[in-house]
């Protein structure tokens, strides 16, 4: 007990005698780890297309249940979200949105500066939400690869796409 005290007394005596560190935010940026998890994009495909998918899987995983969304299907067949709401005042920022997201459309960004003294200002649309850009992965497009049919070619023939698998062979 002695010892853990004069432990805590050691570093502050310490750092009682060090210049304080004082930051001039907001003029000058905090330095911020590209892994932040701060506010949350949904992000294109290089083509510019969205590439959320309506899969409802980021409002299934969210714990808190600040995602709401709603699916249509485009006249050329492309399933896109309608509507999506994400509620900022009850995120926690955990990442599991994008982590579960099979197309890599929702992410989450190192910008923290959201606050607001309006609380309904923290529910963000899809207006709000949707960048032309692919953010951190600049090369994938989940449509090109498993959305469209490729004429002429059987499932599993065209480039970069995986042999059918039989489900058969999963049987015990
Ligand atoms: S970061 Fe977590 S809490 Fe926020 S929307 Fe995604 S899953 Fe929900
Ligand atoms: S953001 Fe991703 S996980 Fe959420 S609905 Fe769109 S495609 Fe599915």
């Amino acid at each position: 007990m002695i010892r853990e005290m004069l432990t805590g007394l050691k570093i502050t005596a310490r750092y009682m005698f060090r210049r304080p560190i004082t930051n001039f935010y907001p003029e000058e940026k905090p330095m911020i780890p590209p892994r932040w998890r701060g506010r949350i994009v949904l992000t294109s495909d290089p083509d510019g297309e969205e590439r959320c998918v309506a899969c409802y899987l980021c409002q299934a995983v969210c714990p808190v249940q600040c995602i709401d969304l709603q699916a249509e299907n485009r006249p050329d067949g492309r399933r896109v979200a309608k509507r999506f709401d994400i509620n900022f005042a009850r995120c926690i920022f955990c990442g599991f949105c994008e982590e579960a997201c099979p197309t890599y459309s929702i992410q989450l960004t190192p910008d923290f500066e959201m606050a607001t003294t309006v609380r309904t200002d923290l529910v963000y649309h899809k207006e709000d939400l949707q960048i032309s850009g692919t953010g951190k992965h600049p090369n994938y497009s989940f449509w090109q690869v498993s959305g469209v049919t490729i004429k002429d070619k059987e499932k599993g023939e065209a480039i970069n796409e995986a042999a059918p698998s039989n489900y058969r062979s999963n049987l015990p």
